[in-house]
């Protein structure tokens, strides 16, 4: 009866409310939230999360999955708010249970190390990240001789994605070359052999790459046993953002699932921004036939992130999209304030122009924690983050360069990586090469060792390395014994530290800076239970270089978010700027490119648009370099207005030029004139 309604139920609309209710807590048929951006989606899993655990579900056997590990702690936090309104002070400790919330690979990371043995795996695997899998795959490539002197065969970054997109999208070799890399079509011969030495090298070292992470889990659950016992440990699934998930994630779902029945999948069809990693929409558009008993549909129409002013423009932007199922929403948010379009000379001019912005806005109340700027490609913002060190306004960057891609850093995690799976090559390479005097040669050769001697340490120590190193030797082994046998977690971070101090030393003028990195990793490396935990998850969802996770500024600081749009799916903020709104950047240069991709660029204008509460400014440098390094030289190009902007769209919009002062000072120095010189020197003879 309504008078025993948990009171968070009153603040959701009729659809949210149904969508949070199917099934009161019971495991029931699939249900599908499909619906557009601010409509609440997220919001209303996470109050069907609480509602489950209300109505006595055990938060253990829920499954979460987000697409970040950011958006999965989030999305604990607010169940926890939401149950604590009928739970009190128990939600807290039921709250520790729901202890299944990550992104899909790293769930997937955490189930095969709990079924290892029962599918012929050593538990103790380490996962390579895209530059670990990138070297090993070069390695393989030039033991197979199909090295760089045989000029046109594809390099190792182009061989990871077309591994990468073959596994993911579960699409034959030929297919995969013939549409996404038409170049390379002469290749499967080759690339065949190559892709089957590189999976025999992975298993023989005993590591998995991200894409093995879900196939991996993908074959396992394709075993009618495991399937079974998977299915009977989640009595809930719950997926966000499901229309950028790819036919290996649909596949392990309806393994895991096959009636659907305690399946949750929310998305937006508009937004999926994802198919360069074979991100499939027809995943969530096929959602509703793929069981024997129907999904239920719950579709929401109410928007309120936005300004109707705002979310007109992106539904106008959206709406010549060639197809979408998702509708246009409206809001009671009302605004006279359109978004605008900011045309600016260059790029130093939009640095200069969000600067002024940012800082206006912060005097008139505004948090800079409030304002984001949001760009397609992490080094678009290269300028902006000058110009905004250079005036002392702090800011955080989502998206870009990882903590973790700093060389040091990555010493440091590959010595622990080594401790903890020796065979990982990768890792042994990097961490033996640290010493004066070991090659890559002398390091393979002391792996060899290793591996031909039945006890690991005893085949390190037996080792007699180049002259060089042979003083450093005995420390190396004494630290992989040690780590090995485990001084615990996480003292044996700085145990590697220690020994690592004087490397950093040796190799870096900069070693102050970077040995406090080391020590915010340790930091970070103490919120974890264990270090096959923490390499696990650091090295799938790794913090950004300059976020609240790892290195200043500091969360109590007010900072300005500066993030790629990829990065921002899901977020909001008051005031959003957009660079680059100009045609060569949104949409990037397609020449080659088909209609399909060109749809996806607008869905991720559409994405970037949605992402503004009060004010949305789109900037358009009428000049900017499409590298976006300068130093390549004269990549310059003179741009226009995005073409997703046209013409008859420009009524949602207030159009705007803007000039700094110190630019109209450096005009205003130059005569302006319309002397004919050449005319007076002909009238001198006449
Ligand atoms: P996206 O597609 O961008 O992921 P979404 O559909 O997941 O968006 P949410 O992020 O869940 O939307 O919600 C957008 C905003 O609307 C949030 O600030 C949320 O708190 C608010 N909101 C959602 N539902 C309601 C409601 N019923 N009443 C008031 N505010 C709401
Ligand atoms: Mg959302």
């Amino acid at each position: 009866d309504s008078a025993a309604e948990p009171g968070y139920l009153a603040r959701l609309n009729p659809g949210q409310r149904a969508a949070v209710l199917h099934g009161d807590g019971a495991v029931s048929r699939p249900l599908l939230i499909i619906a557009g951006a601010g409509s609440g989606k997220t919001n209303t899993l996470a109050h069907r999360v609480a509602h489950l655990i209300v109505r006595g579900a055990d938060p253990r056997r829920i499954l979460l999955m987000t697409f970040s590990r950011r958006a999965a702690a989030e999305m604990s936090r607010r169940v926890e708010r939401i149950a604590a309104d009928v739970l009190q002070e128990r939600a807290a400790s039921l709250m520790e249970g729901l202890s299944w919330a990550g992104t899909f690979h790293s769930v997937g990371a955490r189930l095969l190390r709990d079924y290892a043995l029962d599918i012929g795996l050593e538990p103790a695997f380490t996962i390579h990240d895209r530059e670990d899998s990138a070297d090993l795959m070069n390695l393989v490539r030039h033991q197979l001789g199909f090295s760089e002197t045989e000029k046109r065969f594809p390099t190792k970054a182009t061989c990871l994605a077309i591994y990468s997109r073959v596994v993911n999208s579960q699409d034959r070799l030929e297919a995969v070359l013939g549409h996404a890399f038409p170049w390379c079509v002469g290749w499967s011969d080759e690339l065949k052999a190559l892709f089957k030495a590189y999976v025999e090298a992975k298993q023989a070292q005993n590591i998995l790459d991200y894409d093995d992470l879900l196939l991996y889990w993908a074959q396992m659950a394709a075993e009618p046993d495991i399937a079974a016992h998977l299915s009977q440990r989640f009595d809930h699934i719950l997926v966000d953002e499901y229309q950028d998930t790819n036919r290996l994630q649909a596949a392990i779902l309806t393994a895991i699932k096959p009636d659907g029945r305690g399946l949750t999948v929310v998305g937006d069809d508009a937004q999926s921004i994802y198919s360069f990693r074979a991100a499939e929409v027809r995943n969530i558009l096929d959602f509703p036939g793929l069981f024997a008993e129907p999904a239920q549909v719950v579709t929401l129409d109410q928007n309120y992130r936005s300004t109707d002013a705002i979310l007109n423009a992106a539904n106008a932007v959206i709406g010549e999209a060639e197809e979408r199922f998702t509708k246009n929403l409206w809001t009671e948010r009302t605004s006279l304030e359109k978004p605008r379009i900011v045309t600016v000379a260059d790029e130093a001019e939009q640095a200069g122009y969000v600067c002024d912005e940012v800082l206006k806005e912060r005097e008139a109340g505004t948090l800079l924690k409030e304002q984001a700027v949001l760009f397609r490609a992490a080094h678009h913002s290269g300028p902006l983050e000058v110009e905004l060190t250079r005036r002392n306004i702090p800011f955080v960057k989502f998206g870009g360069l990882k903590f973790l891609d700093a060389a040091h850093v990555k010493d440091v995690l590959a010595i622990l990586r080594f401790a903890q799976n020796p065979r990982d090559r990768i890792a042994g390479f990097r961490v033996m090469q640290l010493m004066p005097g070991v090659g890559p040669s002398a390091a393979s050769n002391a792996i060899d060792s290793m591996e031909q001697s039945l006890d690991l340490e005893m085949g390190l120590a037996r080792f007699s390395p180049p002259a060089r190193a042979a003083a450093d030797w005995p420390g190396f082994v004494a630290l992989f014994s040690d780590l090995r046998r485990g001084p615990g977690w996480p003292a044996e971070m700085e145990r590697a530290r220690l020994w690592y101090e004087p490397h950093l030393e040796r190799k870096h003028e900069d070693a102050t800076t970077r040995r406090a990195d080391l020590l915010q990793l340790e930091q970070i490396a103490s919120g974890y239970p264990s270090r096959e935990r923490f390499l696990t998850e650091l090295t799938l969802d790794p913090p950004s270089a300059t976020s609240d996770e790892a290195g200043p500024p500091h969360l109590d600081e007010d900072y300005l978010i500066l993030s790629t749009i990829h990065s921002a799916k899901g977020q909001e903020w008051t005031k959003v700027f957009v660079l680059n709104a100009v045609d060569g950047c949104m949409p990037i240069d397609l020449s080659a490119g088909e209609r399909k991709e060109l749809e996806e660029e607008r869905r991720l204008l559409y994405v970037a648009m949605t992402r503004a509460k009060d004010a949305l400014h789109l900037i358009t440098p009428q000049r900017f370099y499409t590298s976006g390094q300068a130093a390549r030289g004269d990549r310059h190009v003179y741009a226009s207005r995005s073409r997703f902007i046209a013409q008859h769209l420009l009524t949602h919009f207030e159009a705007t030029t803007w000039t700094s002062q110190s630019f109209q000072k450096d005009k205003a120095t130059r005569p302006r004139t319309s002397v004919d010189i050449k005319g007076k020197m002909r009238s001198m003879w006449t």
